[in-house]
């Protein structure tokens, strides 16, 4: 070997070493965030750069569908690709979804697998293509994939190595995002569980604590709702809360943060948990939820059903003096709740508290809760 040939080979060993550490950083992108959007938005923004490529992209099955469709595009045209969609089989990462096997594609033109929607939309122009299957255990999640190398040679089987590594690190981010799923989210209604809204509850309120942030809780409970079910049966019910969930669900993602937590506190009890916000915005949140509930009426079956929700609110600092710990934010609120119960329901309450009567006979209410 000459001179430059070492040399050479070294340039390129320095480059791989390179390389493997941007992978080695993408184990810290997966651990930083709970958001599955941001993290796969980063990790193939990285695979995009360390792949040295001109345009990266995942795409996930859709199970019921059995199509792909794309979840992240990193590239110039990526905006218009993304509502496309592909069969099972159809174009380069149909066939590896389906195979569940990498391909390497030097020239996508002269390839029959290749399909070309995504360049027809886009006014792209796919020349050399790698693209790997995201395997959990056995089942194919999507697939990832690179296109046209940057320098205009083709991507290797040492690219794939390395880019075998970046799709197993996207497959994980995908099955822990599921769990995560899994485990906090009420499968009927898509709001969080009890137990995650309680658990999010304390560390917001140790933060608000050291912080001096405002936060608040809603609390809301459906009015008359076992009329509901004498009315529709409890079938009917039941479709009945996965309407007024996916209600609550848009508001807050329409009125509030993404912050905010919306879930299910019991069988028919709605909460929302809202760090960073004070008394007025979460009484104005409460009366968008409720406003919204009441102007939604539930077509189950061939009838109708016009439901209403009470609403309870709690706050910090507002309501500092009565709260020592989490469980006295939902006191607070489930009082403010049965507030509006006494008051005729469909209606909003921030806590208030309620000083006994003289008259015994006027305090039947706080006695015996409507
Ligand atoms: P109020 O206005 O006082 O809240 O009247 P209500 O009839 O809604 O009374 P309450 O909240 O005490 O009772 C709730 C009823 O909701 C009792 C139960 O049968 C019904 N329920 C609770 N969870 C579910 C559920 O998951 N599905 C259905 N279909 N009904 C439920
Ligand atoms: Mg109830
Ligand atoms: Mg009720």
């Amino acid at each position: 070997m000459t001179l430059d040939d070492y040399e050479q080979q070294f340039r390129l060993v320095v480059k791989e070493k390179d390389r493997l550490y941007k992978v080695l950083e993408v184990n810290a992108i997966i651990s930083s965030s709970l958001n599955l959007q941001v993290v796969l938005d980063t990790l193939m923004g990285k695979a995009k750069e360390v792949m040295e490529s001109e345009a990266s992209s995942l795409m996930l099955v859709d199970e019921e569908a059995q199509e792909l469709y794309f979840y992240t595009v990193k590239g110039e045209k990526s905006d218009a690709i993304k509502t496309i969609r592909l069969k099972m089989g159809e174009g380069i990462s149909g066939w590896v979804a389906s195979k569940g096997e990498p391909v390497l594609v030097e020239d996508a033109a002269q390839d029959p697998r290749f399909s070309r929607k995504a360049d027809q939309k886009s006014q792209f122009h796919t020349k050399s293509m790698m693209c790997v299957p995201l395997r959990a255990k056995k089942r194919i999640l999507g697939t990832v994939q690179v296109l046209n190398k940057l320098d205009g040679t083709f991507f290797n089987m040492a690219d794939l190595k390395i880019f075998e590594v970046l799709a197993d690190q996207a497959a994980i981010a995908i099955e822990n995002a599921r769990l995560h799923e899994m485990a906090t989210v009420d499968q009927v209604t898509g709001l969080y569980l009890k137990h995650y809204f309680l658990a999010r509850l304390e560390e917001e309120y140790k933060r608000a604590r050291l912080s001096g942030q405002p936060m608040a809780v809603i609390m809301s409970d459906i009015d008359l709702f076992k009329k509901v079910n004498d009315n529709f049966g409890h079938q009917g019910g039941d479709r009945a809360l996965v309407e007024l969930a996916a209600v609550i669900k848009d508001t807050v993602k329409e009125k509030g943060s993404v912050d905010d937590i919306p879930g299910r506190y019991g069988g028919e009890e709605f909460c929302v948990l809202l760090p960073d916000t004070d008394s007025q915005r979460a009484l104005e949140m409460a009366e968008h939820i409720r406003r919204n509930i009441e102007s939604h009426p539930i077509q189950i079956g061939e009838k109708t059903a016009k439901i209403t929700i009470s609403v309870g609110v709690a706050c910090y600092p507002f309501h500092a003096q009565y709260i020592k710990d989490k469980e006295d934010f939902i006191k607070l609120a489930d009082e403010a709740l049965y507030i509006c119960k006494h008051r005729g329901r469909n209606c909003v309450a921030l806590y208030e508290e309620i000083k006994p009567d003289p008259e015994p006979e006027n305090n039947a209410f706080q006695i015996t809760r409507l």
